[in-house]
């Protein structure tokens, strides 16, 4: 399952929500980037300097970093993917890699797409605070933490992401949209890219993708 989406549309908070109720891995390239740069593996050093400007790392080495964790066990019954694909390249090489893996289906099943206007998107991100251990998100919509700088859920401490900064998220909603229109275009040939109207609660937006996915099982199975 795919979940397209700007940054600080609220796509890792649905990804997050998702996986856990589908009992299914959630699967972050930016975090599984992410955390090469803080071991500071070979491909964290490569990579650190374009996560810290939104640059995209490259398609190969993505993939890459994706498939091997696609392998593992625990990902048989699928994963949702956040922050994958970013370009139409990416939607392909991810189709190719899937034709390979027995145990999926030749595409993605599901790909939904979060729609958010910039204005909000920059309103969410300003001021974002992220645990540096769980990953949860503290913004003064989704709500602030009880104890200034720690995480509510394991009191570890909350950074600001680099890439966080004003100028480098609007750079980063640049990208996003000119990438995007490939990605929609290439999946439109196999299937629908499903919109949601994602500038509501997180428990409306998980609501509205459980039940258009509900609805199009119902729909699919009466069609055959
Ligand atoms: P995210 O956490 O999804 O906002 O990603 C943070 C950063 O990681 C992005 O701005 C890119 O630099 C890099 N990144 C994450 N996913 C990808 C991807 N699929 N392709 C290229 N770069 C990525």
């Amino acid at each position: 399952m795919i979940v397209l989406g700007p940054p600080g549309s609220g796509k890792g908070t649905q990804c997050k929500r998702l996986a856990e109720l589908l009992t299914i891995p959630h699967l972050s390239t930016g975090d599984l980037l992410r955390q090469h740069v803080r071991s500071r593996t070979e491909i964290g050093k490569q990579v650190n300097e374009f996560i810290k400007r939104g640059d995209l790392v490259s398609d190969d080495l993505v993939m890459q970093i994706l498939r091997r964790r696609l392998l593992e066990t625990d990902c048989c019954r699928g994963a949702v993917l956040d922050g994958f694909p970013r370009t139409a390249e990416q939607a392909r090489l991810l189709d190719l890699c899937l034709d390979e893996l027995e145990s999926y289906g030749p595409t993605p099943k599901w790909v939904f797409r979060l729609l958010v206007p910039e204005p909000v998107i920059i309103e969410r991100i300003a001021g974002r605070q992220i645990c540096a251990n769980c990953g949860k998100t503290f913004n003064r919509r989704s709500g602030e933490p009880q104890t200034e700088l720690r995480c509510d859920v394991d009191h570890s401490l909350l950074v600001t992401r680099d890439d966080d900064q004003e100028e480098t998220v609007r750079g980063r909603v640049k990208l996003f949209e000119q990438e995007i229109a490939g990605i929609v275009s290439h999946y439109s040939e196999k299937h629908s890219v499903i919109d949601i109207e994602a500038n509501r609660t997180v428990e409306e937006v998980t609501e509205s993708i459980l039940s258009k996915m509900t609805e199009l099982t119902s729909v699919s199975s009466v069609y055959g």
